[in-house]
């Protein structure tokens, strides 16, 4: 359930390796880096904006960091930080935390977490950040009601149910299919807890943080009901994983929405981006600050389309979500990869057949989608 972290060549870019370095790739050099000669090191936070401040995270995956932003605020009469997004837990991360705490927050308290949705990465030290400074955890009501569901890995959302829902649309591959069973609470492991209650944001609120309007912006397709912070005074959008620069936001299909259109879902609402302003700076969860928005709006664009006509040609015959797989992601996948792999394929998919390009049918317990 976290991000793509895929990253198959063509369709998300190279190494991710490479964002350590200063490369950027042919579609990047049509954004603007403000930031490109400085990253934050461990524990280091650096002011994008007046009062806005960015520190960085590992993580243990392909794409190894999330970025965060604490926001200098006074809330319920305390002065401190508010925080956007709070990474893994994991030992790392908490040391890392106990730096930021002891060097980066000028002995003030963290007053607020808001969480723009429930994915490990974002969410993973809400509990334990929440708890330490008493401060509030603002989220939406899908993405908290999720984070509550994975939690307890209720069915629907275990190896199970993901095993049964890739047989249903065509994954053969026993080695595939018992390693996906074997996941166990795979959300646990990096959010041993969440927050027991929450306070509501939802799309098109407007709350103030350090004395600013923010507009929030609800976004599908990547998770239940993500939310971006947008500041009309300094032109600048927290984005989350709905606007990332380098790599595309894993939109998938997953056996507790199997129906579920979220490619669409996700086009959308980055489409909803398009009135920002153009000097607009991005403030995304991976990868860096830019500028030009409006270009990869149109850049995710056009990468969906080119993946929806190899699917559209695909289709010309009966073709099972396993069968997009390897037309989609030209290389070996391990099991991590195959399931965000595996959902976005089915999720290409789904587009067609929502916009009845594609019939389903229901033929031995799998099913394969035709042109109609
Ligand atoms: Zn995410």
């Amino acid at each position: 359930m976290i991000d793509v972290y895929v990253n198959s060549k063509p369709f998300y870019g190279p190494d991710p390796k490479a964002l350590r370095s200063y490369a950027l790739n042919a579609l990047e050099s049509r954004l603007e880096f403000p930031f490109l000669e400085r990253l934050p090191g461990a524990g280091e936070k650096i002011e994008v904006a007046k009062g806005i401040y960015w520190i960085r995270f590992p993580l243990p995956f392909a794409l190894d960091h999330i970025n965060l932003w604490l926001i200098e605020d006074e809330f319920d009469g305390r002065k401190g930080y508010t925080l956007i997004d709070c990474g893994i837990t994991s030992e790392k991360t908490r040391d890392l935390w106990e730096r930021v705490i002891a060097d980066g927050l000028d002995g003030l308290p963290l007053v607020r977490v808001i969480c723009t949705h429930t994915h490990p990465d974002h969410v993973g030290n809400a509990a334990w950040l929440t708890e330490r400074f008493h401060a509030p955890l603002w989220m939406s009501q899908g993405e908290y009601a999720m984070g509550r569901v994975l939690l307890a890995g209720l069915a629907g959302t275990d190896g199970a149910s993901t095993v049964a829902h890739f047989a249903a649309h065509g994954l053969t591959d026993r080695a595939h299919l018992d390693a996906l069973g074997e996941r166990g609470n795979y959300f646990r492991n990096m959010v041993p807890s969440m927050p027991l209650s929450f306070r509501r944001i939802h799309d098109g609120e407007e709350i103030e943080i350090g004395k600013r309007r923010w507009r929030l912006y609800a976004g599908f397709g990547h998770s239940p009901e993500h939310i971006s912070l947008y500041a009309p005074d300094l032109e600048l959008l927290i984005s989350g994983d709905m606007m990332l620069p380098r790599i595309s936001t894993n939109v998938s299909v997953h056996a507790i929405e199997p129906e579920a259109n979220p490619v669409q879902q996700f086009l959308d609402s980055i489409e909803r981006y398009l009135p920002l302003p153009k000097a607009c700076l991005t403030l995304p969860s991976h990868g860096r600050p830019f500028r030009n928005l409006h270009e990869r709006i149109a850049q995710l664009k056009a990468h969906h389309d080119a993946r929806l006509d190899e699917v559209r040609e695909l289709c010309r015959k009966p073709t099972t979500a396993a069968d997009v797989v390897p037309v989609m992601f030209r290389r070996p996948l391990d099991s991590h990869q195959l399931f965000f792999a595996f959902g976005e394929a089915l999720a290409h998919l789904h587009v067609l057949w929502y916009r009845n390009e594609v019939k389903r049918a229901l033929l031995n317990g799998v099913y394969r989608f035709v042109t109609v």
